[in-house]
């Protein structure tokens, strides 16, 4: 029994550094998976200052046309002017001239200020595509650095597994099995000493009876409370517990008298039990 408490805390320290790295390789893809999205989202506001864009140029493009036309318009009225002989005609033109004077002037100026818009929209967009190519280098990085981090921690998690495969090669696969869960649940300590009655992972009184049992290593033990595997380690306190068992030895059930007021919820013969609330 002792050389299988003496594996099992090797192999207690194994696991733990395991699922440290275990959780470590987990984390490695998150600060690239953050620079991603924050690239998409550049990404979105490109897009969209370009659909701006194109739909912008189309308007001036529509602009300038009818700017075109109301020129047009203008000189040939002008033109018809100089043929002209009566009043009432020279007014109509007059007006016509007039209209497309008016017409002109408005749209140059929708023209300017559309231009003007067209430019920052424009200037928006290679500010954008600046951001965008900054990002995506860093992505590209972010990508080599996580592949390499990657590959450095498998090869430690591939030396760490098989120093367990061969700490756990002479344990029964069940034990190794509940005692990876314990670790991984307990703060990477799955195997305590109990002091006297008490166990040491979760300082809970023991039954003296349970104690008795923990001692005699007949099959291990884990604790009722904290699940983890227990093993009797002689303490200053120790003495106290021989006294409890001379003072069970009067009583038909040690528990009864042994134990103290812990005895309620303890699960003496179900330990496995106890691990699947784990
Ligand atoms: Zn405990």
């Amino acid at each position: 029994m002792k050389e299988i408490y003496n594996t099992l805390s090797q192999l207690q320290d194994v696991l733990a550094r395991m699922f440290e790295i275990e959780d470590k390789i987990k984390e490695i893809p998150k600060a690239l998976a953050d620079k991603e999205a924050v690239l998409q989202k550049t990404k979105i506001t490109y897009l969209e200052l370009h659909d701006k864009s194109e739909k912008v140029k189309e308007e001036l493009k529509n602009l300038r046309i009818r700017l075109d036309e109301a020129g047009v318009k203008r000189e040939t009225s002008e033109k018809m002017m100089e043929t002209i002989t009566q009043a009432r005609e020279f007014e109509t033109l007059q007006k016509e001239i007039e209209d497309a004077k008016n017409a002109e002037q408005t749209l140059r100026k929708s023209l300017i200020a559309k231009e003007k818009f067209y430019d920052e929209l424009n200037m928006k967009l290679s500010v954008q595509e600046e951001i965008m190519a900054q990002q995506t280098q860093e992505v590209e990085e972010e990508t080599a650095v996580k592949d390499a981090l990657i590959a450095e921690n498998q090869a430690i998690l591939d030396e760490i597994v098989a120093k367990k495969n061969e700490l756990a090669k002479d344990l029964d696969p069940n034990l190794v099995f509940k005692f990876e869960r314990i670790i991984r649940n307990k703060g990477g300590v799955g195997i305590v000493p109990v002091h006297s009655i008490v166990c040491e992972g979760c300082h809970m009184t023991l039954p003296a009876q349970f104690v008795n049992d923990v001692r005699r290593e007949d099959e291990i033990k884990f604790c009722p409370y904290c699940s983890r595997v227990l093993y009797y380690e002689e303490s200053e306190d120790s003495e106290h517990l021989d006294a409890l068992f001379d003072a069970s030895d009067d009583v038909e059930d040690g528990d009864e008298e042994g134990g103290d007021d812990n005895d309620s919820g303890f699960i003496s013969d179900d330990e496995f039990s106890n691990l699947d609330t784990l």
